[in-house]
């Protein structure tokens, strides 16, 4: 039976922090238990607590704080949806450095797709998805016009389709090459067909790690600018975090207090999702690379520091669905989708799987002690998932050791 938002999620999460039990990891960490306080007493933290988080020697205790606010908000239930990537084009007038995807105009696999191939892509999983998520490479030559006529033919074909599309630095690349506003660029992919805008290509928002990584792209003010126009037309966005390049730990927390104060003043974004830097085939040799430890302590911090953006992803398709497992249980609620086809996580190296099926993502969730609630792509419809057959075990999740 479809739920709505206030069956799975809970506004008054404080006050249920307040009377959980708290684990002995957090009772006994001044760092976790002032960050505790903080959450009950005024729902936020500081930059100096988010740092102390990041550094503090007991991995456990910032998982378990995170997790205890993970639950004050959605009990033990875990999200996911059916939907499918489909990629526009891979050509892209820019090099970031970090980029194993993109392809220059004349390579051998470069690919821009037109109406009939995008929707041939799409066919084989129309009866089984409710959501396209379409992102792609700067093409030199398209404009908005040649989005709205994907969209808008999906649409016609697929009514019951979400299309998630377009990143911040593909939108402002759309506006110039059809020398329309960036508002103006959104209002027609909307009427199009446009649903929502993924939040890829946030990378990290401090420009002097974007020079070094991702030179050329949108700044960190346009970023948001870009989503808070967005919001300001109804249209939602998700925010990302791509980390383990260049950047200081400093860095990333201050990203996530930009997304905060983003969101504290228009509202759209609903769901953040951290990722850490793959190195394959990419070229940034100095890139520090996350390590799971690391992956997993992110997550978490990002649960406690982004008190205003309700979902936390682990995002199995660059993470793999071994550690999104156990990210379940540190502070995310939702673990993307069936995903089906992708290509820029797994030209960086990922090897996750793109044939889990809808039961296959319920029977990972179950396996990690939580509840799978199947949710539409604008968080507003959910439903439980009954398993036919109960798992005959519970994998438990892998224990990853403490930072000495
Ligand atoms: S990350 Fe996006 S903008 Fe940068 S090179 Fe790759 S496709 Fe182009």
């Amino acid at each position: 039976m479809p739920l709505d938002a206030t069956a799975v999620s809970h506004s008054n999460w404080r006050n249920r922090l307040s009377s959980m039990e708290i684990p002995l990891s957090v009772k006994s960490n001044n760092v976790a238990l002032d960050c505790l306080n903080s959450l009950i007493s005024i729902g936020r933290l500081t930059f100096e607590q988010g740092v102390k988080l990041m550094h503090d020697p007991s991995l456990n205790s910032v998982t378990s704080l995170a997790d205890m606010v993970k639950r004050a908000r959605f009990n033990d239930y875990v999200f996911f949806n059916e939907n499918l990537h489909v990629n526009s084009t891979n050509v892209c007038v820019l090099a970031c450095r970090f980029c194993a995807f993109r392809k220059g105009p004349r390579h051998p696999d470069a690919y821009s797709l037109n109406v009939d191939q995008y929707l041939e892509r799409i066919r084989p999983f129309s009866s089984r998805i409710d959501e396209v998520h379409t992102v792609g490479g700067l093409h030199p030559t398209w404009t908005v016009s040649e989005y709205c006529e994907l969209f808008s033919n999906l649409k016609n074909e697929f009514p019951h389709i979400h299309i998630k599309a377009l990143t911040a630095v593909e939108i402002k690349h759309l506006s110039k090459r059809s020398s329309l506003s960036i508002s103006d660029t959104l209002s027609r992919l909307s009427e199009a067909g446009l649903n929502s805008l993924p939040g890829g290509g946030a990378e990290i928002l401090v420009d002097s790690v974007r020079d070094r990584i991702c030179m050329g792209k949108e700044s960190s003010d346009e970023y948001l600018e870009i989503h808070g126009a967005a919001h300001s037309l109804g249209i939602s966005t998700n925010c990302t975090m791509l980390f383990g390049t260049v950047e200081s730990v400093d860095d990333r927390i201050t990203h996530l207090l930009r997304l905060r104060e983003q969101q504290d003043t228009s509202f759209g974004f609903q769901c953040f999702v951290p990722y850490p830097f793959l190195p394959d085939k990419s070229r940034l040799p100095e890139a520090q690379l996350a390590s799971g430890q690391e992956v997993i302590r992110m997550i978490s911090v990002s649960r406690l520091m982004l008190d205003n953006i309700p979902h936390i992803k682990a995002y199995r398709m660059n993470i793999g669905d071994k550690l999104a497992s156990y990210a379940i249980n540190c502070g995310a609620d939702d673990v993307d989708g069936t995903v089906g086809h992708e290509e820029i996580m797994h030209e960086a190296g990922s090897k996750t799987s793109l044939t889990t099926s809808s039961e296959q993502m319920a029977r990972m969730i179950v396996s990690s002690g939580a509840t799978p609630i199947k949710r539409n792509s604008s968080y507003s419809v959910f439903e439980i998932v009954n398993l036919s057959e109960p798992n005959r075990t519970r994998i438990l999740p892998v224990i990853v050791p403490e930072v000495s």
